[in-house]
């Protein structure tokens, strides 16, 4: 095999403190990161001029978990991701001020497309986006303090449901010659994951304290014509879910392997965007949230929380020009981080890129975790990671994706690999 070479992994990180301690402690807090000026947006190229206005809030919720040496800060944040070299740079600010191994950071977006563009690009970054990012990150330091200093014993539960939110996008069209295309549109029978996962966590007095959940879809209900500020379909879900329970639940959402899936509306033109309520994301938020309710309360008993171990790994594949459909001979590698953390019987595996819903479906079937939660757009955002399979019909994903046919598989494997090793450690 050619690309055997290419499972050679580097930056091997074990963190320090594997022993565990007797009991799991965590600590939760939130902060409103909505821009106070106008923005630049991110997800769409053809926008160009500021945001209008707000229609819900954005926010950033923080869960720590600790049981002896070992702890892990999951940060949820309601923007696009962290692409280029905000990654480092946030993850780098948090590790030093906490004096955290890289295995014990998971700082992950909801990828909404309607939020600020994180940015330290002083050369084409709006100043109002460059203002903005200063601002986030004092605020994300302020964060974790702040989760920090409310640790306390936790039980947690976990459990299923399913949502029909989110719908596979590669839809073959016909070009004026006759020739099939793919292109970014609504393929109810393409492949998706409906499975909505809820971990909750409750203090010893069985108060809830945070819902963490994952569902893989793109947060684009608004699509590329909007300006206004919003969570979209994972923040309004965030929102309804902490609304519904009340304080001081927290409800942080997570993206899950979510490539070549979008929400079931986009905005339609006739739809005045411009004052008050949006009904497409409100109503799929609102859905989502709804099944994260019911999840919760169908939960029985707890589940084991121990041991807390964390791993992370940098996956070297087989890279190809983002923009061509194959790989060339001077083609780079490329790499994707994965961040695991093992909570008892639960595990959650975070990718620094945008796995396609496949993926994530492999890993979680062939996990041997009760409970096996996926997390794209987690330390970085790399771009595309398509099945091999989906190379022969190219299409969007394919295209922009900075990864050759086959590296899919190697992540797969690898990151097996890793959750056995997990799996049997105590
Ligand atoms: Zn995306």
């Amino acid at each position: 095999m050619r690309y055997c070479t290419f499972i050679i992994l580097i930056s091997l990180v074990f963190s320090t403190g594997i022993s565990a301690g007797d009991f799991l402690s965590g600590g939760f807090s939130r902060f409103n990161i909505t821009p106070e000026k106008p923005v630049t947006l991110s997800g769409y190229e053809s926008r160009k001029v500021l945001s209008t206005g707000i229609h819900d809030s954005l926010y950033a919720r923080c869960c720590v978990f600790q049981s002896g040496a070992e702890k892990v800060i999951l940060i949820s944040t309601d923007v696009i991701g962290f692409y280029g070299e905000t990654a480092s740079h946030f993850v780098d600010i948090l590790s030093k001020q906490f004096n955290l191994q890289p295995s014990q950071l998971l700082l992950c977006a909801i990828h909404t497309h309607s939020a600020p563009r994180v940015t330290l690009n002083e050369g084409n970054g709006h100043p109002n986006n460059l203002e903005y990012t200063a601002k986030l990150e004092k605020k994300l330091v302020k964060l974790v303090e702040s989760a920090m200093s409310d640790m306390a014993p936790v039980t947690l539960k976990t459990g299923n449901g399913s949502s029909p939110v989110g719908v596979n996008r590669r839809e073959v069209y016909y070009d004026e010659l006759g020739n099939p295309r793919m292109w970014i549109g609504r393929n109810p029978d393409g492949s998706k994951d409906r499975e909505v996962q809820v971990i909750c966590v409750s203090g010893k007095d069985e108060k809830l304290k945070a819902v963490i959940w994952d569902y893989a879809v793109h947060s684009t209900c608004l699509g590329f014509d909007n300006y206004i500020i919003s969570g979209d379909v994972h923040g309004l879900a965030e929102q309804f879910i902490e609304r519904y329970l009340g304080p001081p639940v927290l409800a942080p959402g997570f993206a899950g392997a979510s490539g070549d899936i979008d929400p079931w509306y986009r905005v339609l033109p006739e739809i005045e965007t411009k004052n008050g309520w949006i009904p497409e994301p409100v109503l799929l938020g609102t859905l989502l949230g709804e099944e994260v309710v019911h999840v919760i309360r169908k939960m029985k008993n707890s589940i084991n929380t121990l041991p807390l171990l964390t791993r992370k790994e940098t996956i070297i594949c087989p890279g190809k020009p983002q923009g061509e459909p194959k790989t060339t001979p001077e083609t780079p590698e490329t790499s994707i981080n994965v961040s695991v953390v093992r909570m008892g019987d639960i595990v959650l595996v975070g990718f620094g890129g945008e796995l396609l819903c496949e993926i994530g479906m492999w890993i979680k079937q062939a996990s041997p975790f009760k409970q096996t939660i996926i997390i794209t757009h987690c330390n970085g955002s790399v771009g595309y990671l398509p099945p091999r399979h989906l190379y022969h019909e190219s299409g969007y994903e394919v295209l922009t994706s900075p990864f050759a046919s086959g590296a899919a598989e190697i992540v797969i494997k690898r990151t097996l690999e890793i959750l056995n090793q997990l799996y049997i450690a105590e």
